[in-house]
């Protein structure tokens, strides 16, 4: 009930135009968030870079653009973002969000857009991943992917184990040989396109990480990036991959800046790959509703935040 409600607050226009004015709330989103600006991110990567050996991927905040020139101006901005990371030295990889770059104005928009930022980064030694969004989006963004892929090794696809095609999709992707980051799935879908119980969402994710980590999975050179706070989960795959014989670098996990902090440097003084997703942008509101809808317990810092310091 309230993780849909948040859902519904994380769409709602209304919502997203007023709510972020508030102080309270730009007090409350800093936990996730180090700042708007690209420097603020990079800062925050160089920080846990120097501070505990983690690695980082970072992303401007932002979707369903609905103006070409505005995707197109988004796209420069990642080159710029691909030019300064090649600049700081550090490993910090890039997400991205195909409606931020244009897929509702159209395939051909979005390609072009994320081609542009693809090949500054790839060109640079980079990665760059491609955020999943609402089911409706899936087919493009797949379609997206292959396309930019066959040209650009160094880009990855999110894959999210709740919707019910998951498992198809990553048995047409293993062959490619692609990088993949798992996630469990953060929208509001109906329960015909998504499982509607946590606990088989939960399994999903396991049985889906499992098949990343196949022999002939390994083989074909899937990148394997696990994006999951559940500390529960993180100690199943990793005793089914000791049991297995497959090593700790053969995966990696991501995580949310601000989120399950201890379990990050855990991981980190563990020698586990591990890679931290900071965002950063002035187009928080949808993005940080998601979180506290994962978490409702979240809601309990905005709450704090109201309180006076
Ligand atoms: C790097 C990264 C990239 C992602 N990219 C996408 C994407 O492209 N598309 C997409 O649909 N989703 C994406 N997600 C979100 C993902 O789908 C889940 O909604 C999110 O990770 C919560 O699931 P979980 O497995 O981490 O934890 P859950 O199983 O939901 O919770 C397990 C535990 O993790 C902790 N936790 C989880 N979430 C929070 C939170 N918000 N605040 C505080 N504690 C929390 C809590 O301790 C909780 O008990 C991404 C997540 C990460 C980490």
């Amino acid at each position: 009930m309230i993780r849909s409600t948040l859902l519904w607050i994380s769409e709602n226009d209304w919502c997203k135009n007023t709510l972020p004015r508030y102080g309270f709330v730009r007090r409350a989103v800093r936990r996730f968030m180090p700042g708007e600006t690209l420097e603020d991110a990079l800062q925050a990567a160089r920080a846990m870079a120097d501070g505990h050996g983690i690695s980082a991927l970072i992303t401007f905040l932002g979707e369903n653009v609905a103006d070409r020139a505005e995707a197109r101006e988004v796209s420069r901005h990642y080159v710029h973002t691909a030019e300064a990371i090649a600049a700081s030295g550090l490993d910090v990889e890039l997400s991205i969000k195909p409606t931020h770059l244009g897929l509702d104005l159209g395939l051909d928009v979005a390609e072009e857009n994320i081609r542009r930022l693809t090949e500054a980064a790839t060109a640079r030694g980079n990665w760059v991943w491609l955020d999943m969004e609402y089911s409706r989006y899936v087919d493009a963004t797949l379609d997206l992917y292959r396309a930019i892929r066959a040209d650009h090794p160094r880009f990855g696809i999110c894959l999210q184990s709740y919707l019910h095609r998951t498992p198809a999709d990553l048995e047409s992707l293993i062959p490619l040989g692609p990088a993949i980051r798992l996630v469990k799935g953060a929208y509001a879908e109906p329960p015909d396109i998504a499982l509607p119980v946590k606990a088989d969402v939960d399994q999903a994710f396991f049985d889906q990480a499992v098949r990343m980590l196949a022999p002939d999975a390994r083989e074909a050179g899937v990148r394997v990036g696990l994006a999951t706070h559940d500390a529960r989960m993180i100690r199943r795959v990793n005793q089914w991959a000791e049991a297995n014989g497959v090593g700790p670098d053969a995966y990696e996990y991501q995580m949310l800046y601000g989120i399950a902090d201890g379990e990050q440097r855990r991981l980190a003084r563990e020698s586990r790959g591990v890679r931290v997703l900071i965002s950063y942008g002035a187009h928080w509101f949808p993005w940080y509703v998601r979180r506290l809808a994962e978490r409702p317990a979240n809601i309990g810092f905005v709450l704090r935040s109201l309180l006076p310091r």
